[in-house]
């Protein structure tokens, strides 16, 4: 079977209201709220106001039950209470490593179940969370992409993630204070390295995003949070101008004929069209450096010349090489690259004037490392020959 790399995104979002239920708030744009308050009868010259002192509970204070929105009248949030909720998803469980890294399995409309991770840091904590169940791109190395896409996340879903580690984290300040007179924050940056590819789920993330920056709420900056994409090349000039966000992108190889088999989507925008699109970022989001994340496979993309091309190639382009050694999955078909050579690999790159960090792997006694993630609910597993042969191997 030939491996091709899906061109349009599928669409498959579940609407934000369902059939007969009460619509849930959490995941609406400030002017989408705006617009559902006002339908449901919030008279046009509150709504502004009214936007303001929910999204407040919501999203500074961390409130879900409408009775707790004091500033508000009693009889407006008993009319709220019937018209909405604010719901987020549901953990099912969490594991927490040795090194300290939590690992959520949180359920979703549907029955579904994505992974969400939590990594402290001495200085900092960083929550990977997933945009999509299952991923449509097949890369070779990564158990999500043995996983058949089933849907798209929703905003409500992908914020939601945040929200449930918040809760996890105890890390919602009191009402009436702002989340910097809370000391130190434990979740202090996200990335969008979960499950799925986040540029294929384009809208929903943006929106989520979004709220996660917000100023009155979760109110990250915007370089707290980090998108990783596999090189979904429309939609990163798109990145830069709607989100702004750091980018971090699934390089992983030197040459097409190898990235072709490694990272699948490569087939339809290769290295050069993806080095084009990462050169015009920087400037246009007003980050300063991209990611490159390099999955360390012994053999296939190790070598001192790989490292020396891979200089060569992102060349005038402001960046930091981030060497991922590879996780390994039931049945992956590569093995990890020796710590020797990654010393070496890493080296070269260092030598040519980039930083070259080495990512520990975090969580690995309860697979949360990179691209380990895979609900257990979700069997839609290939076979490893299958997976053999779509790597080319
Ligand atoms: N879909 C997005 C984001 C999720 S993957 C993307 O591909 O960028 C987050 C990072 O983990 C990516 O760089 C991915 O290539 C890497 N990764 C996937 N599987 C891995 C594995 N088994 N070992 C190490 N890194 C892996
Ligand atoms: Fe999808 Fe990213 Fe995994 Fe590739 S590496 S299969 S794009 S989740």
């Amino acid at each position: 079977m030939t491996n091709t790399a899906p061109i349009t995104q599928d669409v498959l979002t579940i609407p934000r209201k369902l059939p007969d239920g009460p619509m849930n708030l959490v995941g609406l744009t400030r002017a989408r709220l705006r617009e559902v308050l006002i339908e449901n009868g919030t008279p046009e010259k509150q709504a502004k106001m009214r936007v303001n002192q929910i999204w407040q509970w919501i999203y500074q204070w961390g409130v879900r039950d409408f009775a707790e929105m004091t500033n508000l009248s009693k009889a407006y949030r008993a009319e709220l209470a019937e018209k909405f909720v604010v719901e987020i998803p549901e953990v099912v469980s969490r594991q927490i490593s040795t090194d300290g890294t939590r690992k959520y399995l949180v359920r979703i409309a549907g029955g579904h179940e994505v992974e969400v991770v939590y990594i402290p840091e001495t200085d900092r904590g960083t929550l990977c969370i997933s945009s999509q169940v299952g991923c449509t791109l097949t890369c070779s190395f990564c158990h999500t992409g043995t996983q058949k896409l089933v849907r798209n996340l929703t905003a409500g879903e992908i914020i939601g993630q945040v929200m449930m580690a918040r809760d996890d984290l105890d890390e919602w300040p009191e009402p009436g204070q702002s989340t910097a007179d809370n000391g130190p924050r434990r979740l202090s940056n996200i990335v969008l390295m979960g499950m799925g590819e986040p540029l294929y789920n384009f809208d929903n993330v943006r929106d989520a995003m979004n709220i996660a920056m917000d100023g009155e709420g979760i109110s990250l900056s915007r370089r707290r949070i980090t998108l990783s994409t596999s090189g979904v090349v429309p939609e990163i000039a798109k990145t830069a101008d709607e989100i702004g966000c750091m980018l971090a992108v699934s390089f992983h190889a030197t040459t097409d004929e190898v990235r072709d088999k490694l990272v699948p989507i490569n087939k339809r925008w290769n290295i050069a069209a993806l080095l084009d699109a990462l050169r015009a970022y920087p400037k246009l989001s007003n980050s300063e450096r991209i990611t490159f994340e390099y999955v360390m496979l012994k053999d296939v993309n190790d070598s001192d010349e790989d490292a020396r091309q891979l200089v060569q190639l992102i060349k005038g382009i402001p960046a930091k090489i981030n060497l991922i050694p590879f996780n390994e999955w039931p049945g992956s078909p590569y093995e990890r690259s020796t710590k020797d050579r990654i010393k070496k690999f890493s080296d070269i790159v260092y030598n040519a004037g980039y930083a070259s960090p080495v990512r520990t792997p975090r969580g690995e006694d309860i697979m949360a490392a990179c691209g380990q993630l895979k609900s257990a609910t979700e069997r839609a597993r290939k076979s490893r020959k299958a997976i053999e042969a779509e790597a080319g191997l």
